[in-house]
């Protein structure tokens, strides 16, 4: 069997050349990095969790007309998705303050915001993804106005989309981040939601209790990362079956 083309290994996922031109095959690690990758660690099982955590998010938004780069799932660390010119932007969407912008406006966490916000950031780790506004995106062609007002409104779409399945689960979405990239399809170009959607990169607490199950129990040692994904994972019916790993009886 030929060995895959390596394209790109990032802080949690790799991307290999896909089996037809236009596809990318993303494989998902177990590596949990924050903080601008200062703290690391290999949590066994979240690549796993976050596939299909992943799929579950993107096949929905998929099936609501919110066009994704998610293709279909090829195994428990795999999917399949379409190669797209990534924009170099992160896109925050708040619903309630928490992480930078409590610290940046002297809100306290989980203070309901008048109506959802939306932040950029420049997707550059070496300057650890700095916030960014609209006149800086315009100015250095990072995109286009055009392109500016499409990834509001997927922005929008997608936060309408996961705060309603999260809130039919009992959980808050406070946060997310989307990237977003370009596709060609003829002579016409559309952007489409890439990268990942998982509790890797959104905030989710309990609505009852306020638990955390995201990334935040790892940043602020909260406890075990996996339990806190397969909990989100139970409730939304994805992997109605626990991981286990296989015990040798004597
Ligand atoms: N986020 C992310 N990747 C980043 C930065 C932020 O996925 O590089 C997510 C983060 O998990 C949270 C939201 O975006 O759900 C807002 O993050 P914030 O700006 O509060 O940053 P943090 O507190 O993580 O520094």
């Amino acid at each position: 069997m030929a060995r895959r083309t390596k394209i790109y290994e990032g802080k949690a996922k790799i991307l290999y050349e896909g089996p037809e031109p236009g596809t990318i095959v993303q494989y998902f690690k177990d590596d949990a990095t924050a903080f601008n990758a200062e703290k690391k660690d290999v949590i066994e099982g979240k690549g796993v969790l976050n596939n299909r955590l992943s799929e579950f998010f993107m096949t929905g938004l998929n099936n609501i007309g919110v066009p994704t780069h998610f293709i279909r799932r090829l195994n428990m660390r795999e999917q399949l998705v379409r190669a797209c010119e990534i924009v170099p932007l992160e896109i925050i969407v708040r619903n309630y303050a928490a992480g930078s912008i409590s610290k940046r406006l002297g809100l306290e966490e989980g203070t309901q915001l008048p109506r959802p916000i939306v932040e950029y950031c420049y997707k550059d780790d070496a300057l650890g993804d700095p916030l960014v506004t609209e006149e800086h995106i315009a100015a250095f062609g990072w995109a286009s106005q055009q392109d500016m007002d499409d990834i509001l409104s997927l922005a929008l779409r997608v936060n309408d989309f996961l705060s309603g399945v999260m809130l039919a689960v009992g959980i808050r979405l406070v946060d997310f981040k989307i990237e977003v990239g370009r596709v060609y399809d003829g002579d016409l170009m559309r952007l489409i939601v890439a990268d990942e959607i998982s509790p890797d990169s959104c905030r989710l607490w309990d609505i009852e209790t306020g638990q955390k199950l995201d990334k935040d129990v790892f940043r602020r040692d909260l406890g075990n990362l996996t339990d806190a994904y397969s909990e989100v994972a139970r409730r939304l019916g994805v992997m109605p079956k626990t991981v286990t790993k296989p015990t040798l009886i004597n």
